[in-house]
């Protein structure tokens, strides 16, 4: 395995680092990132006709086998002592995500067309990856940059104030990739010195089958940032754990209408809560909340109370103030301006009477 460069800052925060403590450990090459411990857990999915249901009923198992070897590795076992098996938990993660293609429910829509077949949903994406960018991110949260993102097209919202419509509506000619030819991209990245690959969009969750497929052809270590709208099923969250080692969910619509009103989403309190509670159980996680103009009562405040008392006050929470108006948001009267500064004083406000400890500044 080469050794990729050593990142040299690290944000001198006790909070941060006790929230994501094993993604700094993978960052400085103390521990490992989870798709490469995914590839020496050993399964055996059967034929190439099994069910789905009988790879889901393998998948639970090799599940426990999973967070057993994690703990054993991060407790001081010999990682690079153990053969990879000639069937790995990741390649049965690859071989469920690539029978989903053919009735895709990744996200919550569960629109169950077949994208092998050429088939779109909701989202637009079909059997091959479709990339905006790639490059060195420097405008992440400190603790991720520079951070190696890859902007994948299409989402499975339609959020009116979307900053990105032009990669999450198809108004961009996209890059194709190949699962080696990504995998390489990625290796690059964290060779450059990237902390991380962060896997975005538009939304990474159409694209869970591919991802999976291009780790597979990754070696290098590098911690897998799935940065996401939270809108995805329990399948894909399933398929996740193992998988992702850093969860950076956006939660930006409280329990009322908004999400259906504003980004076509419905349920979205349902779906992003549960999100939330298992990206909790199963990796490390930084929550993104987009503080909306005339948001503060619905949205804000119900979001960082549910936070506090379900993921705990330490959690790490980004309050975030860069909405501008972007393309549709001015069919939606409240949106047509941007914050102001009582709104910003007033969502910090909030979040410090939830009780939340852990925000990034
Ligand atoms: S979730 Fe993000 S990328 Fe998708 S439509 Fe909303 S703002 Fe755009
Ligand atoms: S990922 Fe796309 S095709 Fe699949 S269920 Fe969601 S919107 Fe539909």
């Amino acid at each position: 395995m080469e050794k990729p460069k050593q990142p040299g800052f690290f944000p001198d925060d006790r909070l941060a680092k006790k929230s994501l403590a094993r993604y700094f450990a993978i960052v400085s090459n103390k521990k490992r990132a989870k798709f490469l411990l995914a590839k020496k857990v050993p399964t055996e999915s059967g034929s190439d006709d099994s069910s789905l249901d009988a790879l889901w009923k393998k998948h639970e198992k090799a599940t426990d086998a999973f967070l057993d070897f994690e703990h054993q590795v991060d407790a001081g076992v010999d990682f690079d002592a153990v053969v990879l098996p000639k069937e790995s938990y990741l390649d049965l993660k690859v071989k469920i995500a690539t029978k989903t293609l053919e009735c895709c429910n990744f996200c919550s829509r569960r629109c169950g067309v077949n994208r092998l077949a050429h088939r779109l949903g909701f989202c637009g994406c079909g059997n091959m990856m479709s990339v905006s960018s790639i490059f060195m991110h420097l405008g992440e949260e400190p603790e991720l940059v520079p951070s190696g993102t890859v902007f994948t097209m299409g989402c499975t919202i339609r959020c009116k104030h979307c900053q990105n419509w032009t990669i999450s509506q198809w108004k961009e000619a996209p890059m194709e990739y190949k699962p080696a030819e990504l995998a390489r991209e990625v290796e690059n990245l964290r060779l450059e010195g990237c902390r991380n690959v962060n896997l975005v969009g538009g939304e990474p969750t159409p694209w869970l089958a591919h991802w999976l497929q291009t780790f597979q052809h990754v070696g290098v270590n590098v911690p897998v940032v799935w940065n996401s709208n939270s809108y995805y099923s329990p399948e894909t969250a399933r398929l996740l754990a193992g998988f992702a080692d850093v969860y950076l969910l956006d939660f930006k619509y409280g329990p009322g209408d908004c999400a259906l009103r504003i980004s076509d989403a419905p349920n979205y309190w349902q779906i992003c809560t549960r999100n939330h509670l298992e990206a909790k159980r199963y990796g490390e996680l930084l929550v993104r909340v987009l503080v909306l103009p005339g948001h503060l009562d619905c949205c804000v405040k119900p979001i960082v109370n549910w936070i506090a008392e379900n993921l705990g006050v330490e959690t790490r929470v980004n309050v975030m103030f860069q909405y501008r108006p972007a393309w549709r948001a001015s069919e939606v009267p409240e949106l047509r301006r941007r914050l102001t500064q009582a709104e910003m004083d007033k969502a910090l406000r909030l979040a410090e009477q939830a009780g939340l400890v852990n925000l990034v500044s």
